[in-house]
């Protein structure tokens, strides 16, 4: 299938490295034109040099902090300078600290909302006039399957995914009769830095080696493995593109059969 997402404009935040980067990867090898964020000037402009020298895609690096209200505007202010216009926007970003629900005073609350869920309230309201000039505004947010199943340990995740998934079927909702589509992709356990720093935190409570913790939680999805970040990237560029313009308000799953819900 033809995802026409050749010479697309797409802005994707989080792009240094894991799923966004991911997502990134695959949206280049479709010919789509890419501004990429992350927080560290050098580190974004490595990963803009990757992919244009794997894909010949083009690619601009926007440095700055998604959390930060200033930063999350001008991130976009300069994708569609670069771009000439945005027909897509990715919303991802760093996750919060591990811990439990009494180890969080309101100073980590407050960090973690502006991290987890503020910043794509920022993203999609700045890129909201260039999403309507163009013939196939789509966004699609990269939240967490904890968003339907809470994960032990990560109250601050758990939290800010359900309010973001909240976020996006509201939109869909309310800027569907514009055209406008709104999708959310729920990640489970796929393999990522972040990832395996988790799962470090969660060996050093339990007593265990992050080996061990890999394998239970491969064991835990019904395809008995961990997913990797490219399959998330395919889910994502499937969402944003006209081939999926009837979806809209989706808030799909993209974890090896590990939730184990009805719905
Ligand atoms: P990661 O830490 O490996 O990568 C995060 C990327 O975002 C990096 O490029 C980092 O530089 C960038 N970033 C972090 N904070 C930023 C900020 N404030 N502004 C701009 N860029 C920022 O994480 P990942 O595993 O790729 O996860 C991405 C998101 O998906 C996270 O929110 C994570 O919690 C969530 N998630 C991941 C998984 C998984 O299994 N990997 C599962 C569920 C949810």
């Amino acid at each position: 299938m033809d995802l026409q997402l050749h010479g697309k404009r797409i802005l994707v935040t989080g792009a240094s490295r894991g799923l966004g980067y991911a997502v990134a990867q695959v949206l280049a090898q479709e010919g789509a034109r890419l501004a990429i964020n992350a927080r560290h000037a050098e580190t974004i402009a490595e990963a803009a040099a990757r992919l244009r020298a794997a894909t010949g895609a083009e690619v601009h690096p926007i440095p700055g902090d998604v959390s930060q209200a200033p930063d999350a505007t001008a991130v976009v202010e300069q994708a569609q300078d670069a771009l000439g216009g945005l027909d897509g926007l990715v919303t991802n970003a760093g996750g919060p600290p591990p811990g439990r629900f009494e180890d969080f005073d309101d100073a980590t609350w407050f960090r973690a909302f502006e991290l987890a869920f503020l910043f794509h309230v920022r993203l999609i309201r700045a890129a909201l006039p260039a999403l309507r000039a163009s013939d196939l505004g789509s966004v699609v947010a990269i939240t967490s399957i904890s968003a339907k199943q809470p994960i032990q340990n990560l109250v601050l995740s758990n939290t800010m995914r359900a309010a973001a998934v909240a976020l996006i079927k509201t939109l869909a909702l309310e800027l569907g009769p514009e055209g406008l589509r709104f999708n959310a992709v729920l990640p489970g356990w796929t393999r990522t830095e972040r990832v395996t720093e988790l799962l470090a935190y969660r060996a050093q409570q339990k007593g265990t080696t992050v080996e061990d913790e890999m394998a239970a939680q491969a064991r835990a999805s019904a395809l008995g493995r961990m997913g990797e970040p490219e399959e998330l990237g395919r889910a994502v560029a499937f969402l944003l593109s006209p081939a999926a313009a009837y979806l809209t308000g989706v808030l799909l799953p993209v974890e090896g059969g590990s939730y184990k819900g009805l719905c």
